[in-house]
């Protein structure tokens, strides 16, 4: 029963984070506003009016429970997520893929939530952030101009992005640890780096290679966002400007040398002297994601894993993220939000989404669910939850609110970023069968310490 003393708990943005987090909180008997701008303002990327609207691909990614994508899908399954619970209703063939209908999928959505007796959609574009109630932010990659100005003051000038210039990363394990080597330029400090040398004739092969791959187009918008990014030069254009700018660049050489050959200096290790090199740099506290430094791109994501496999030690790698160059608005989520994503500025302020730099459509359900859950509880006195950091949801919001602020970039579900298991296996299939049976296992005894059904909200306590 609903307590008619509690105040509307305000989510602006009604893309995939908002939608479910609305349904959370009114799940949770409170009386729920959704702001969503469309049609009254149109963002560039959006088509309809509805809510929930799947901007590009119609795919939540992977199904299988061993895939990062198909084991986050399961959690929410698991957790009462509505927008999940609508995509396995509007499923579309699609191989191992959960694809939908996209235009039943979010009029459904849409209707669902209209006829929800707690949530009222209001139409409206909020400019500036509510200080007065409880309020979850899920404005996405296209938040509009004024919020973004005001979500600027509040947070402080440099804990916000407008343009998402990131390297792809690597799986540690994925790298050819006996060729690559730990070191920093000329030795100084702690070795930070792994480095993957190359000779001349690898160096020349990888340059031609890069110089004819294929690009991704961007977006009308995006490309007036590239002009403001001038110094951010993707790594192919910086090839086309010349055989050695990338050695004069990011790939430089100098002052790195494999010791395992022995001293720099010997004369005998005159030859080994790379002509090029590739640094990556740690990307998480537990060393498992390396960032290729200065390998910021537009290259589609398939010519990506082709070309960048070139590159001696590289082989084999594994990407849980591809380069980026494109429009995304995004906080600087390590310095301002709580893995259960409360601001620690501001306790009755949540964030989810995009805008907190998770990336994909299901990570964004999946911020959804958790923010609208907290959100909610905060209203009714209770304490905040975070998942375990053995789940893909725990790992991801850990992840996000603990990286490395300085270097922070989204991050999509990924196996990358999940606490080791306490013996290794060296088969990845085998490994991702365990993470996710680690995951389920902690999954439900979470959820029975804190009262909660499984399939149901939140807060339907036992
Ligand atoms: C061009 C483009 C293509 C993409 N393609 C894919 C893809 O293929 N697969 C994938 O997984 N991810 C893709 N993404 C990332 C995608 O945006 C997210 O995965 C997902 O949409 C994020 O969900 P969200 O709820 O955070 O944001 P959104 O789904 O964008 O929802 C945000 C909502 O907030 C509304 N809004 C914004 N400002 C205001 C305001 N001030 N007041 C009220 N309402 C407001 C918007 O109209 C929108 O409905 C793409 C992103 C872009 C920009």
């Amino acid at each position: 029963m609903t307590d008619q003393r509690i105040q509307p708990i305000h989510v602006i943005g009604g893309g995939l984070a908002g939608t479910e987090a609305t349904w959370q909180i009114a799940q949770a008997g409170i009386p729920v506003v959704l702001h969503e701008m469309r049609p009254v303002k149109v963002s560039p990327a959006h088509h309809s009016e509805h809510v929930a609207e799947l901007v590009c691909s119609n795919s939540f990614g992977a199904k299988a429970t061993d895939r990062a994508s198909g084991l986050l899908h399961e959690e929410l399954r698991q957790l009462g997520s509505v927008v999940i619970a609508k995509a396995d209703e509007h499923a579309v063939p699609a191989g191992g893929a959960l694809a939908v209908d996209r235009g039943v999928f979010s009029r459904d959505l849409t209707a669902t939530l209209e006829q929800h007796p707690l949530i009222e959609l209001r139409r409206d574009e909020v400019t500036t952030i509510p200080t007065d109630r409880t309020v979850v932010l899920t404005t996405g990659p296209l938040t509009s101009d004024a919020l973004a100005v005001d979500l600027r003051q509040f947070t402080g000038q440099d804990y916000m992005s407008f343009f998402d210039a990131a390297s792809p990363i690597v799986v540690g394990e994925s790298i050819d640890r006996d060729f690559a080597f730990m070191a920093s330029r000329y030795d100084r400090g702690e070795a930070a780096y792994l480095n993957c040398p190359m000779n001349r004739e690898q160096y020349l092969a990888f340059w031609q290679a890069l110089c004819a791959a294929e690009q991704a187009e961007l977006k009308d918008f995006e490309q007036e966002t590239a002009k403001f990014f001038e110094g951010c030069l993707p790594i192919e254009e910086m090839a086309r400007r010349g055989e050695d700018t990338m050695r004069y660049g990011p790939l430089k050489p100098v002052g790195l040398f494999d010791k395992r050959y022995g001293a720099f200096d010997d004369p005998a290790n005159k030859d080994k002297k790379p002509y090029a090199v590739v640094q990556l740099r740690q990307e998480d506290k537990g060393g498992q994601l390396w960032n290729m430094v200065g390998f910021q791109t537009n290259l589609r994501w398939g010519e990506q894993k082709r070309v960048f496999r070139m590159i001696p030690g590289l082989e084999n790698a594994e990407f849980v993220r591809m380069g980026v160059m494109h429009r995304n608005t995004f906080i600087n989520s390590p310095e301002l939000l709580s893995s259960a994503l409360q601001f620690h500025q501001r306790a009755n302020l949540f964030a989810a989404g995009q805008l907190v730099g998770t990336e994909g459509y299901t990570a964004a359900c999946a911020g959804g669910w958790l923010a609208g859950t907290n959100a909610a509880r905060s209203v009714l006195g209770r304490s905040l939850v975070s998942l375990p950091v053995t789940t893909m949801m725990g790992a991801l919001f850990e992840f996000i609110s603990s990286a490395e602020p300085k270097h922070f970039q989204p991050m999509p579900p990924n196996f990358g970023i999940f606490p080791a298991l306490p013996q290794r296996i060296r088969n990845k299939r085998e490994r991702y069968g365990k993470y996710r049976d680690r995951s389920f296992a902690d999954l439900h005894a979470w959820v029975a310490a804190n009262q909660i059904r499984l399939k149901q909200s939140v807060f339907a306590i036992a």
